[in-house]
């Protein structure tokens, strides 16, 4: 495989952009490869600008969930910017997404757009801060809810990928009222909030964890959260800014039957253009500017091409609900084949899978949190990944992330990704 551009676009890059990539993931560095430059995509493929094709698991970080470029959306979006590219002011649509967001999550009784998720979340924040009025915020090992310096305490995706504990920059003072605690581990939520129980203002999570590989709640712990968050008036946020739109169309919130006091949104409401949203309970949301205390702002939020394309894809959800349970087969089958070939070729591997996404964990027993992710083995990820790509799958540059399925994925490019497992783990195997 020859990705000489890639490689001559990346030296180029590393002259004007920090470590040559706008985000850090996509350096590839974990995987120790180059990272690739992409041309194009459509469907459940992407090209790279050296004419090599791959079938796409990042699939955008789970923000495409029907594909790249599906004609339907071009057109609308091509509609959308005819009429002008942002307003600046108030539009028809954003109500009408507003109105759609609000049916399948009725726990956000009222929302705002924003334009990325970690916006969306600093929002959430300092809403539960200002309507609890208290400092404290419980955030769970592994969890990655953004780039907002007060949740830059032991997070996931590219902190995890690259062994950061936090960041440089961030002050002590602004991570004194972040408490850390276990996903998955409902006493070490109740340990924090024994000692702090009337300085925690939230306890915000990734209902499915989705930022150290996937990682799924166990039967009763949801549940748990939202009774020890009720009990101590203490605000419970779902961060679904993965899981909304993706593990079911209500999100996990629905899927659980839990219901937060305040929820972010990205990725798929967004339809692959940067639009995120916070929302929440009447009485909470009411406490935001002009109407309230909390000043939240954007000059681009509402884009108006970001809404018409949110709009289209969360329409196209949900009058094609049959495409939950397709990803959920592909999922289910994906893993129990995936899971037989490693046996056959005593690879140590070990499936984590819900609706949509799932990850692979090179580790020998179960993985149900944080410490457990850590200790899979990201040299046989690296192996894993660059032979992979050689096979035209692209995974993520991580082990600490997720695949994800969107729904132009077909039992074609499903079988093709088997075959590609079988041809690496036995090379692997060797
Ligand atoms: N929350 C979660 C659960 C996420 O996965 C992400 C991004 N991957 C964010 C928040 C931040 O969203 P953004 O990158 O749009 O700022």
């Amino acid at each position: 495989m020859k990705i000489d551009r890639s490689i001559l676009l990346h030296e180029r890059a590393k002259g004007l952009i920090p470590g040559g990539v706008m985000s850090p993931v996509r350096a590839f560095l974990s995987v120790k490869a180059t990272p690739l430059y992409i041309e194009r995509a459509k469907g459940p493929y992407i090209f790279d600008v050296d004419g090599n094709s791959y079938i796409d698991y990042i699939a955008s970080w789970g923000a495409i969930i029907l594909g790249h470029a599906p004609e339907e959306l071009v057109r609308t979006v091509t509609e959308a910017l005819e009429a002008g590219t942002s307003f600046g002011l108030c539009h028809p649509y954003e109500i009408e997404l507003a109105s759609l967001i609000r049916e399948a999550f009725p726990s956000m009784e009222l929302l705002r757009l924003t334009s990325s998720g970690t916006e969306a979340v600093m929002s959430a924040i300092r809403l539960a801060r200002a309507y609890t009025g208290r400092r404290g915020i419980i955030k769970l090992r592994g969890c990655y809810h953004g780039h907002m310096d007060s949740l830059l305490v032991r997070a996931g995706s590219g902190l995890a990928t690259y062994g950061l504990p936090a960041s440089s920059g961030v002050t002590e003072d602004t991570t004194r009222y972040t408490f850390l605690a276990d996903f998955n581990d409902l006493s070490s939520i109740e340990r924090v909030i024994e000692e702090h129980s009337k300085e925690i203002a939230c306890l915000i999570l990734e209902p499915i964890m989705g930022n150290m590989g996937v990682i799924c709640p166990q039967p009763s712990f949801l549940k748990g959260t939202e009774r020890v968050c009720r009990e101590h008036g203490i605000l419970l946020i779902f961060d679904e800014v993965i899981t909304g739109f993706r593990v079911t169309y209500g999100g996990a919130q629905h899927l659980f039957g839990v219901t937060p006091d305040l929820t972010c949104l990205g990725k798929i409401v967004g339809g692959g253009f940067p639009l995120a949203a916070f929302g929440g309970k009447r009485e909470i949301m009411e406490r935001l500017a002009p109407l309230g205390d909390v000043y939240q702002a954007g000059t681009l939020s509402g884009n108006p091409v970001g809404v018409r394309a949110g709009l289209y894809v969360l329409r196209y959800l949900r009058e094609h609900r049959e495409i939950y349970r397709r990803m959920e087969e592909q999922v289910r089958l994906m893993e129990e084949e995936v899971k037989g070939i490693a046996r056959r070729f005593r690879i140590p591997y070990n499936v984590n899978g819900t609706t949509g996404m799932f990850t692979g964990f090179f580790a020998e027993g179960k993985v149900a949190n944080y410490e457990e992710a850590l200790r899979a083995r990201t040299d046989l990820y690296e192996r894993f990944f660059k032979l992979m790509l050689e096979e035209g799958v692209l995974f993520a540059p991580s082990q600490f992330e997720a695949a994800f399925l969107t729904a132009s994925h077909t039992s074609e490019e499903i079988e093709k990704t088997l075959r590609a497992f079988h041809r690496v783990f036995e090379r692997m195997g060797n």
